[in-house]
Order: C-alpha cells, then structure tokens, then sequence
C-alpha cells in the first residue's frame, strides 16, 4: 500500500534562498498580512546573511516577484556614471531573447525610471510611450512596474517587475514593490561597490581581483561535488596593429565592443573575466569540455562573423581560444597553465581558433 510523502509543515513555510526559482513554491493566491510581513522578514534575513552579488541580487528579485505575482521581476545595477549596466539578475522568463542589445539609460521604460528617478506602473504598455517594443521580444507584458534605487543622491540601478496575465497592478503592488527596493537597497549599494572593486572600468566585466577568489571557489566547488568544470582563454589576434595603426582610444573602443559580444554570446551561468590588457579569461561552470567547445566555438564567431564598428570605420577582427577542463589534482595554478598552453597552440596553429587541452590518460589500476 503505497504511503502518502509526509509533508513536514517547515518544508511549506520556510523558504531559503537555496530554493530560489524552480523550487520555491508558489505565492498564495490572496496575500495575506501576514504571508507579506513573512515573505519580506524572509527578504530581510537573506540579505543580511551576506551572501555573494548574484544570490543577494536573486533572492531580490524573487520576493519582488512573489509579492507583487508577477511573472518576472529584474534588477539591474549601474555604475558609477549611472549610465552603464554593472550588473543584473531577473527571476522568471526573459522579455527579450538572448543576445538583444540591453536597454540603455534613458531608452524603454527602465531607462525612463532611471532619468526620472520616480517609480512607475504601466498597466497598459501598448498605447504607453515610455514602453519601447523590440522585434527580438519573446512574450509581451500586459502591466509593468518599476522603483529606482537610490542612495545617496545617485540612482544605482532599478527594481522591476513584469505581467502577463493583463491583470492591471494595483496602488499595493507598487507600494510591496517599493518597500522591497527599500530593505534591499543598503544591502545592494554593498554588493555594488564590491562588484565594481572588481570589475574592470573599460569594459565592466570581472578583473583578475575578481578571478583570485572566484576561480579557486568553483574548482573547489566542483572537486567537492565530482561536477565538471571547463575554463577558456581568450585573446585578440594581432591586436597590437590595431592600436599601431588606429590608435589606443580605437583599441579600446574594440575591447569594449569585444566584451560586450563575449557577454552576449556567453551563457548567464558563465563568468567572464578581462584577465588583462586583451585576454579574456572565461568560466564555465558545470560544463565538460565539449560543451565548452560549443560556446567557445560561439564565443569566438560572435567576434570574426561580424566586423566591428569603431570611429575608424569597420574592423574585422578573430580571436584565438585554449580551452581545458579541470581535472583530478589540479589547482587554479596547474588549471590556468594547461589553458594557457592551450591558447598558446592555438595562436601557433593559425589563431581564429579554439584548441581544446588533451586530458592526461589516467593509468587504469589493475584489477579494475
Ligand atoms: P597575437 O595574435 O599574437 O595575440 O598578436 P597581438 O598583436 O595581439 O599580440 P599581443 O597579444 O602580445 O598584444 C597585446 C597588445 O594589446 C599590446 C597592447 O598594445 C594591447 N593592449 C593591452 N591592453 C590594452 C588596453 O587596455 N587598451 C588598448 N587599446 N590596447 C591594449
Ligand atoms: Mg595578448
Ligand atoms: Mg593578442
């Protein structure tokens, strides 16, 4: 006789963070007082444990999602400027489809919050001017909301939140919605100012301070759990003409258009990282070799197939990749030296390519 599953009444209430997204059971359908004052004490406490960027940033998003039942809910983090995109985490289904240029300060309806600095709902997007369409949109909303983060007198990024069931939002909704943004907003000032301690100031993306302690975490991470872990390095071929012939701010407006078709093609889960003048050290988490060859096959012609548009006219460029997975023995050292023969292999072997590291053949034991 088959035995209901006992339900413990903890595994309904209690939520934490490590159940964020596919896990994490549905919001009520009515919010009660007391679900909301749960639900944000649950918020509270996940940002004061501290936690990395990216979980601090997605437990954000998550509770603006459930208090509000929305089906998306996104946050984006700016630099100092308050122009560029430092950083950004969304839970629920992407509005645009992967690769679609981000939205730029001032343009579509985020950009406006950011200008205006005052929260905002559209209930009806399509006869809204602030509400930008794109062709590359994967599903519309029917309502969307937004706060401005502020601190100090700078706006440091945006809280938003998406419908699509053409339920309108409500004066609470916007009021949960700011209320999250501001329990939140001191704990993501913090995980600013850390992101941009480590992100290099051209192109925004991770510095080698970032790698010190990241890489050595998730080697770490998956000896501990046996999981794969594949890492690339990338550097641009005969860069150094580029600068001779066009000059540095050339140079640099080509790294900054680099790094931004490496974030593009490059999936959420991967870190990619400037390790230095124009080498690019990308991680691919839980990701074998040959999977890595895909998206480093991806990463290297999102850069040939398409010349890049610099104020010296179009330039055509390649990038030449080494790809190793982790193995047994090895540390951050042995991992990055094996990966750095590997783009070595592959600049000597023609450049605008991706060489793979031979594994080492383990020695089968006898017996076995
Ligand atoms: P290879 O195909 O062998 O890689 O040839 P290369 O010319 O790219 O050679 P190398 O990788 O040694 O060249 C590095 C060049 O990168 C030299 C330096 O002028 C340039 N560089 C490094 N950092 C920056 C930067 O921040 N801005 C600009 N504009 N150039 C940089
Ligand atoms: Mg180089
Ligand atoms: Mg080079």
């Amino acid at each position: 006789m088959k035995t209901p599953k006992k339900r413990t009444s903890t595994s309904v209430r209690k939520l934490r963070v490590s159940d964020t997204v596919a896990k994490h059971p549905r919001p009520p359908s009515r919010r009660s007082a007391r679900w909301v004052a749960q639900r944000l004490l649950e918020l509270s406490q996940q940002l004061r444990k501290g936690s990395p960027l990216e979980k601090t940033l997605n437990s954000v998003t998550l509770a603006a999602e459930e208090l509000t039942r929305s089906n998306q809910a996104s946050l984006r983090l700016l630099d100092d400027s308050g122009k560029r995109l430092l950083t950004s985490a969304r839970s629920g289904p992407s509005v645009h489809r992967r690769g679609a240029a981000p939205f730029q300060v001032g343009e579509g309806f985020i950009g406006w919050v950011v200008v205006h600095r005052k929260t905002a709902t559209i209930n009806n997007p399509k006869r809204d001017p602030r509400f930008v369409w794109r062709k590359d949109q994967i599903w519309t909303p029917s309502a969307v909301m937004a706060v401005p983060l502020i601190t100090g007198k700078k706006c440091i990024g945006v809280l938003s939140t998406a419908r699509r069931d053409s339920k309108p939002y409500t004066e609470r909704d916007l009021e949960l919605l700011t209320l999250a943004a501001h329990i939140s907003e001191p704990y993501l000032e913090i995980a600013r100012l850390k992101r941009l301690n480590e992100s290099d100031p051209l192109t925004l993306l991770h510095n080698r301070r970032h790698l010190q302690h990241r890489l050595p975490r998730e080697i770490q991470k998956a000896h501990r759990q046996g999981i794969p872990l594949t890492i690339a390095m990338l550097d641009l071929d005969w860069f150094k003409k580029i600068n001779d012939t066009y000059g540095h701010d050339v140079g640099d407006e080509v790294l900054s258009e680099l790094s931004n078709r490496l974030r593009w093609a490059s999936r959420s889960t991967d870190v990619v990282a400037r390790w230095g003048g124009e080498e690019f050290l990308v991680i691919f988490p839980k990701t074998s070799l040959e999977q890595g060859y895909i998206i480093a096959e991806r990463l290297r012609e999102a850069v040939s197939l398409k010349p890049f548009n610099t104020s010296a006219g179009p330039l055509a460029l390649t990038i030449s990749i080494g790809l190793t997975e982790l193995e047994e023995n090895d540390d951050d050292i042995t991992f990055q030296r094996r990966v750095d023969k590997a783009l070595y292999k592959a600049k000597r072997s023609g450049r605008n390519r991706v060489v793979k590291s031979r594994r080492r053949r383990r020695r089968k034991k006898a017996g076995h």
